[in-house]
């Protein structure tokens, strides 16, 4: 298959790449600068979509980057780089002559409202709460497809992820320093939820999804099973016990307010119990389905 991701230099999209490489397809990837295996987001918008089977986007500016001050200027790049590189690759889909079998966005759990009690699936309503949830009803409106007589060639898939846990980017490691100086805990009460996925699964979740023989559509919760009871003190817990080191300390929430903003903030202190009930009913099977199998396989 000729695979096109959005955003593929990634933490996500290098792990991505080469399993689909390993798995036999062809991939390209869209970037802002030019480069080898590489087309950029002006050639798509100039030239259209190169022939391909699937797309895939990941592209977004890092929300919690903590050199950035969460200004409306930057809330403005976090906004478009993630509304307009799908809206470029939704119109270039549109537009396509052979449009491709699949379209797969990668958006987030944010979409639901935070809460310590209610569980979401896939169905459960949400897109309202705060800025990030407002940012992914936004982010996979423009992903929608216009439908000819009713139907449409490219299925749409939305992939809402929880918090990628994997050895080269993303949360964990820049939580693992604090950890082996003994210096980590939990985060604010502690009691919000923290649903996560290993990157080997949200990589495999997202070949299996393209790889579909009927295709799969809609949305998937990509977050690992006991994401619908794991809490920040379960990880702090289960990161402590696979590093071996104790993790006495917390940090209070308004020192997370007064460093990342109170929308960075509400995305570490508060959380949702998510759990993947159509990611499973798909025949999507978790290589690690909870946080001891995760971390020992990152950490050892
Ligand atoms: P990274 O930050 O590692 O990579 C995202 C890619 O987006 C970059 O390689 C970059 O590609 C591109 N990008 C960055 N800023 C911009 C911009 N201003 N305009 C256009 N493109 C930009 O992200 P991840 O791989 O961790 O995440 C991928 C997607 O998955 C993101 O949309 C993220 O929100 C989502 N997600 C990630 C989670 C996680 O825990 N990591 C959890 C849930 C969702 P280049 O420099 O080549 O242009």
């Amino acid at each position: 298959m000729r695979v096109l991701i959005g955003g593929g230099n990634g933490f996500i999209g290098q792990s991505l790449s080469q399993l689909l490489r390993k798995r036999g397809h062809k991939v390209t990837i869209i970037s802002r600068k030019p480069g080898e295996q590489r087309i950029t987001w002006v050639d798509v918008t100039k030239k259209g979509l190169p022939p391909c089977d699937a797309v895939i986007n990941l592209a977004g500016e890092n929300v919690l980057n903590p050199l950035k001050r969460w200004t409306e200027q930057f809330k403005q790049e976090v906004i478009a780089s993630r509304v307009e590189t799908t809206r470029t690759l939704s119109e270039a889909i549109a537009r396509a002559e052979n449009p491709p079998r699949s379209w797969v966005l990668v958006t987030g759990v944010g979409y639901y409202p935070p809460s310590q009690t209610q569980q979401y699936t896939e169905d459960s309503p949400g897109g309202d709460a705060d800025f990030l949830s407002r940012l992914v009803r936004d982010w996979e409106n423009v992903a929608q497809l216009p439908l000819t007589d009713g139907k449409c060639v490219t299925q749409l898939t939305k992939v809402r992820s929880g918090v990628v846990l994997g050895r080269t980017g993303g949360a964990l490691p820049t939580m693992l320093w604090p950890f082996r100086l003994c210096l980590g805990g939990i985060v604010g009460s502690g009691r919000q939820p923290f649903p996560w996925i290993h990157i080997d699964d949200l990589c495999r979740l997202l070949c299996h999804t393209i790889e579909h023989e009927k295709g799969i559509g809609g949305i998937l919760n990509a977050v690992s099973p006991s994401s619908a009871s794991d809490t920040n003190s379960d990880f702090t817990q289960a990161l402590s016990k696979a590093l071996r080191r104790p993790a006495f300390l917390f940090t209070p929430g308004f020192a997370v307010q007064l460093l990342l903003g109170n929308d960075r903030a509400t995305m570490l202190l508060e959380g949702q119990r998510v759990v993947p009930e159509r990611t499973l009913q798909s025949g999507f099977t978790f290589l690690y389905p909870d946080l001891d199998s995760a971390l020992a396989a990152l950490l050892n």
